[in-house]
This record gives C-alpha cells, structure tokens and sequence, in this order.
C-alpha cells in the first residue's frame, strides 16, 4: 500500500518551525513497510489544500494529514477533507463530553460553560469516520474509510484511507502510537522486522565498499546504510508473514556483517548509543572513569553524563584547555609541552594517565587537538586530533585526522574517543 503525508501549516513553509512530524511519519511509514513517494506540506489556504488533496487523493492508497485542526478559523483540514470526499461534518458526542472533561480539568473559562463556542468546532467528526482520541489536547484525530464500490475497484480491493492528525507533535506522536500504528499495521499482510547495526572507527565510503555486493544483490532482506557524524549505520530489514519468519531471514545477513565488521559493531540495538554501549562496559567490568578535555571543552564527559547511570563509572573530568591547566590539574610536565607541543601524542598519553592519577580511577580518556579554524600549520594541521585512553597502567592513543568544520571536528573526536575507550576495556 502506499501512503502519503501532507503536513498543513503556513508556519512550516515559512521556515518558523521544522517539519518533525513528517521526519517521525516518515520513519513510522518505512518500519510498517508502507510505500511512501510523497511529501507535501501546504498552507492554511483551503483552495490549495483542496488542490493537493484531490491530487493525493487519485495517487495514494493512504493519506496521513497532521496540522489545522485546532478550533480557530484558520484550522481548514476537517472541513476542507470533508468537502473533498463529500462528506457532512456531524456532532460527536463523545468528543463533546472529552472537550468539556479537558476544560473542567483545567479549569479555564472563557465564557459560562467553561468553553469558548470555537472549542466546540472540534466536537464534530467527519461523517462515518473513526474518531481518535488525544490525550493531551482537545483536537481529536480521524481515520476516515472510503470504501465505495468505484473506490475499492481501483485500490487492489483495500480501499483508501484519509487520517488526520493534530500537529503538535507531543498530541499527534502519543495518537498515531497508540492508535493509528496498530490500525496500519493491522492492514499490512506482511509484517518488517529490521536491526541497525551500527558501526564506528571504519569511514562510510570504506563501510559501504565492504558490503557492495550485498547491497547490490540484495532482495528480502534489504541493507540500507546511514551514515552519521563519525559513525556509520546498516538498516536491515525483512519482510515476512511473520516476526519469526522475518527474524530467521535476518540472521544469515547479520552473521555476514559480525564477519565483514567484527569489532567495529558495537551494537545491533536501534535505541541504543555509543556512549551507553560505554557506559554499560565500564559498569559491567566495574571500572571507574575520569576525563581530560582540551578541544572538546567538555563535550566527551557531557556524552558519557548524557547516560542514566553514569554517576556510577564518572569520578571526575578536567577541561584542560590552557597549557597551565594541563599541568596543574592533570600533571602534564612542562618539558613535554614545550618539546612536542600541546597537541602531540606525549601531551594526550600524559593527560590521560594524569587524569586517572588525580581522580584515582581505573580509566581515562584524553582529548587534545586542533578544531580549527584557526591554530593548524603544515605540521598541525586543523584536524588533528589526538586521542588517550588510559585502562589500568596501559596507555593506548590515537592520531586522527578529521576534516571538516570546528563542529564537526570536535563531533568526530568525542565519537572516536568513545571508540577507543570501548575498544580498551
Ligand atoms: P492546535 O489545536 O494546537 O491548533 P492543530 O492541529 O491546529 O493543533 P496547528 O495549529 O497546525 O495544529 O499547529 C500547532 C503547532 O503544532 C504548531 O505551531 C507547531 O508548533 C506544531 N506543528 C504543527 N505541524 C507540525 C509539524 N509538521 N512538525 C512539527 N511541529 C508541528
């Protein structure tokens, strides 16, 4: 079946707000294995959504609507998707009774009832449609079945559906999990299973030539790469009559990449990151962790507190970002910075062990490098990263060369970090 979205909003077009309900939509449709073509996003202009709608309308089995259904005069999309497929609004008296508890609860009033008469626009439903109820606002959501004779015909017997969403992604996500996921999926005859598995210390390009030939032969199972700052991601999915079909036809593909990829996987959960892969690991051997940053500023021990837990493993970090710094909080001799410089393998091996020493843990990590713009020469060149990691008395460091913008440079030196703590304990 193939879906389309169109988001409603002149504040979208106009670059006020970013379109994350299509980005989440568009994530929700791939995992239901909905074929999606199109995006579309309109203002609120009746005459323009009418055009799109009717558009949509000849091309998708499926169309999600979010946005425009609050109860101010400029909220079109109820009125203006009734209009299209000749439908009356009517009163539901379920939403009514719903608008009157939100309002009770909240305690507002804004004429006698408690209610203004525009809030009760969002007590009519769409003749014959499903209503969806919001938990966390008063707009509810519709699902609206067209299942004429003429319909069914031309959409391979399943008919087409029009569903409608509020846009505030905190009432629209809550409805479509809870609701309108279950009824999509309930209408697909296969079901897709997918696993990320996600990799890091190996380039995107180098990742992706590692698997051409899977990519290029591939069927059922597919293998998507994503590529992400430092990291680099596969999405393999499969589609099946069934979870256990599909999780059988996965294995033989993820056993290939534990072989093509070994240690640069560190996990094949989708939810979980880099850092909590650390952060478990540390836990897990029952290592404690201190941290020198100079380029990074703090960014290294801001991922590893991102963590819940990290309390448990995280002792102490330093932001050494001066050479004074790097010699009085974590013991970097002065000799060592005036012969090889602050950026240096000796620097990043002595603030590492430093750190460890201050804090009195078993691990540390250590960051010095140049983020650029400025500071790069012939020899140093913007980039240049050098990265330590100290695990029990063993020192173990990383040049790196990364490219890009300051950002950027600092992004990539906190995953590779990650990387080589994660490597070594
Ligand atoms: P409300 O009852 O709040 O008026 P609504 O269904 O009428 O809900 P809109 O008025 O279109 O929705 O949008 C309300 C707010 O929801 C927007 O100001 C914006 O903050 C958010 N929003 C709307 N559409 C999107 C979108 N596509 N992506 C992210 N946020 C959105």
């Amino acid at each position: 079946m193939n879906v389309e979205l169109i988001s409603v909003g002149t504040e979208l077009l106009l670059g006020n707000i970013v379109n994350t309900n299509a980005n989440y939509l568009s994530r929700k449709c791939a995992e239901l294995g909905l074929s999606l073509y199109y995006q579309i996003t309109v203002g609120d202009n009746k005459k323009r959504l009418v055009n799109v709608l009717k558009e949509c309308y000849k091309r998708s089995d499926i169309i999600i609507l979010t946005g425009g259904l609050g109860p101010t005069e400029d909220d079109i999309t109820k009125e203006t998707v009734a209009e299209v497929i000749n439908r009356e609004l009517v009163p539901d008296e379920e939403s009514k009774k719903r608008i009157k508890a939100y309002f009770d609860f909240r305690n507002t009033s804004s004429d006698a009832s408690g209610i203004s008469a525009n809030n009760w626009k969002q007590a009519l439903k769409i003749e014959d449609s499903i209503v969806i109820t919001n938990d966390n606002g008063t707009a509810p959501g519709y699902i609206v079945e067209v299942m004429d004779t003429a319909v069914l015909k031309k959409s391979t017997g399943k008919g087409k559906r029009i569903i409608l969403l509020p846009g505030p992604p905190s009432e629209m996500i809550p409805m479509f999990e809870k609701s309108i996921f279950p009824y999509l999926k309930q209408l697909q005859d296969t079901v897709f299973v997918s696993k990320m598995v996600k990799i890091c210390g190996i380039g995107e390009s180098k990742a992706e030539t590692q698997i051409l030939d899977l990519i290029e032969g591939q069927s059922n199972p597919t293998i998507a790469p994503y590529a992400k700052s430092g990291e680099v991601h596969f999405r393999v999915t499969a589609s099946a009559k069934d979870t256990e079909e599909a999780n059988r036809m996965l294995e033989p593909l993820l056993d290939e990449l534990k072989k093509r990829f070994g240690d640069h996987i560190y996990t094949m959960n989708e939810e979980e990151t880099l850092e909590e892969v650390v952060v478990k690991l540390l836990h897990q051997k029952k290592l404690t962790l201190a941290t020198a940053e100079s380029c990074t500023g703090g960014l290294f021990t801001g991922r590893i507190v991102n963590v819940p837990g990290a309390s448990d493993v995280l002792k102490e970090g330093y932001i050494t970002y001066s050479n004074g710094s790097k010699m009085h909080l974590v013991g970097v001799k002065e000799e060592t910075l005036e012969v090889y410089g602050a950026v240096s393998e000796q620097t990043a091996g002595e603030m590492a062990e430093g750190a460890a020493k201050a804090a009195g843990t078993d691990t540390a990590v250590a960051i010095t490098g140049i983020a650029g713009p400025d500071g790069g020469t012939s020899l140093k060149p913007v980039g240049l990263v050098y990265v330590s990691c100290y695990v029990k008395g063993n020192v173990v460091i990383r040049e790196c060369h990364f490219r890009g913008d300051r950002q950027k440079v600092r992004d990539q030196t906190v995953i590779s970090a990650l990387d080589l703590l994660r490597r070594n304990i």
